[in-house]
């Protein structure tokens, strides 16, 4: 079994061997189902049984359970995080939820985060630009292999364009633009959107020799 810090499973459980005020709890495990305790409670609230991605959403769950089982069964229901380490061990309750939920926060903030999209999770998606960063999903990581190359063309271009003598005005020409499209845009704008924008109808390359081609 894996222990995955991210990953939290909440259950309701009734200990044995504590004070009868500590027996009744919402379980919040750390690492996931195989690191809570085994004698769960048949689920039957909302969100029981479940495992959550992140803490705050793990933390609001039980919180929530607890009210509803406190409600009906009118004992002492306590919000109790750890983990069992694969073993059996009762959780210490957290009476103060507000403060359970601000150190949730404090958690989930320190966990990575996807750069793509800011999501805490399983970060294992990678692409060929990407370098040290990891992605929580395939589209996360298609998009931002998106990105980079938008961003390596429109280095590239600027790159010719300076080494030839190309101006923005040129590179209009090259594009066959309409100029009042070009002049319709923020001045600290112009340059960037007219390379993305001569990027999407033309190939990089192709684009690249015009502008060699014109500063000749
Ligand atoms: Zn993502």
């Amino acid at each position: 079994m894996s222990f995955k810090k991210h990953v939290f499973f909440v259950s309701r459980q009734c200990y044995w061997g504590v004070e009868p005020e500590d027996q009744n709890v919402v379980e919040v495990a750390q690492g996931g189902l195989d690191y809570s305790n085994a004698d769960m409670i048949v689920a039957s609230y909302p969100g029981e049984g479940e495992e959550y991605i992140g803490m705050v959403a793990a933390v609001t769950a039980a919180i929530k359970i607890a009210a509803l089982w406190r409600a009906e069964s009118n004992h002492t229901i306590q919000v109790a995080t750890g983990n069992t380490g694969g073993n059996t061990i009762p959780f210490e309750g957290q009476p103060d939820t507000d403060k359970l939920l601000e150190e949730a926060r404090e958690f989930d903030e320190n966990l990575p985060h996807c750069p793509q999209c800011a999501e805490i999770g399983e970060l294992i998606w990678f692409h060929e630009l990407s370098e040290d960063e990891r992605f929580c999903s395939e589209n996360c990581s298609n998009l931002s292999l998106e990105w980079y190359q938008k961003e390596n063309a429109v280095s590239r271009v600027e790159e010719a364009m300076a080494e030839n003598g190309v101006d923005d005005r040129d590179l209009i020409l090259i594009a066959r633009m309409q100029p009042d499209e070009y002049y319709s845009q923020p001045e600290d704008e112009r340059s960037d959107w007219l390379i993305r924008d001569v990027l999407s109808w033309h190939g990089l390359d192709e684009l690249i020799k015009e502008i060699e081609d014109t500063g000749k």
